[in-house]
């Protein structure tokens, strides 16, 4: 148990102790850290995500309630940039938030934009606004909600699939809605090929649950039309790959429609 006389330590030796305290929340969600090889732009630190992503880390602490980043140090308000901050209460446990950049783009109460414009002493700043009445909208960055987001924003920035349904990567595209892509697949194993894929990212079947299952409905009634439409009347067949051992090589839920020719059954005939 730390000392939480946080009051009797110097302005220097709470920066460094909120700078540590924050690389050791990253290290617990099994992030890499390194050193920030420059400081013009007030980055403290980098951190590597499990899944692979690097973000520049700055750290901000206080005892008070308002802190500041000058505009001029975070121009960007991208995903790749997250702020750490501290509050620190005697007798308390520090109160830890990431919060990324991207959150400045929509100010409210917390999270302010501050322009004192032409003349002013002061320069532009993003600020926290840290009051007891607005906890609420800090909750969202609290380390128990903000890591499984940055989670699931990582896995999509390296999915192929994401991507194809971003628009960001071409595909032959047979269907399309809100919610459900189908797509010529790039190595046809059959005269008909297409994949069936939910535009959220489900990483495989095993990861279907009562929130998400409705789209597999649908990709059954979408695949069944699409069969139609191509010409599949004599019949097809939907094979869902998982995991390892269910050979998938792409993590992220998609459904082979695969005809136009009679298939064989069963999948291991060389053991029988
Ligand atoms: P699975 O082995 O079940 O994970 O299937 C992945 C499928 O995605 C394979 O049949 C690949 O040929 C197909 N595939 C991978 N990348 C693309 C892509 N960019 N466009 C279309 N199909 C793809």
């Amino acid at each position: 148990m730390p000392s939480l006389n946080w009051s009797e330590m110097s302005h220097l030796q709470l920066g460094r102790c909120a700078e540590y305290l924050a690389m050791a929340e990253f290290l617990s969600y099994r992030y890499e850290i390194y050193p920030s090889e420059v400081d013009d732009h007030g980055v403290d630190f980098l951190v590597k995500s499990p899944e692979g992503v690097l973000y520049e880390v700055q750290v901000k602490s206080t005892r008070g309630s308002y802190v500041y980043i000058p505009k001029s140090k975070m121009p960007r308000l991208d995903a790749q940039r997250l702020v750490c901050y501290l509050r620190f209460a005697d007798r308390f446990p520090p109160e830890l938030y990431v919060i990324p950049a991207y959150a400045w783009k929509a100010p409210n109460a917390v999270l302010v934009s501050r322009d004192y414009g032409k003349g002013r002493r002061s320069k532009p700043e993003w600020g926290i606004n840290y009051a007891k009445k607005n906890l609420d909208l800090l909750r969202p960055y609290r380390s128990e909600n903000i890591f499984s987001k940055i989670k699931e924003r990582d896995k999509m920035a390296n999915c192929v699939f994401c991507k194809i349904a971003a628009g960001e990567i071409p595909s032959t595209k047979v269907y399309e809605d809100e919610t459900v892509l189908a797509f010529r697949d790039l190595d046809p194993q059959a005269p008909t090929h297409v994949l069936l894929i939910p535009k959220e990212h489900i990483a495989s079947a095993a990861e279907i649950t009562p929130e998400n299952s409705a789209v597999v409905a649908h990709i059954f009634e979408i695949a069944a039309k699409v069969a139609e439409e191509l010409g599949l009347g004599n019949g097809f067949r939907i094979v869902n790959n998982c995991g390892a051992d269910g050979m998938q090589s792409v993590p992220h839920l998609h459904f082979h429609l695969l005809g136009g020719k009679k298939m064989g059954w069963p999948p291991f005939p060389e053991d029988e």
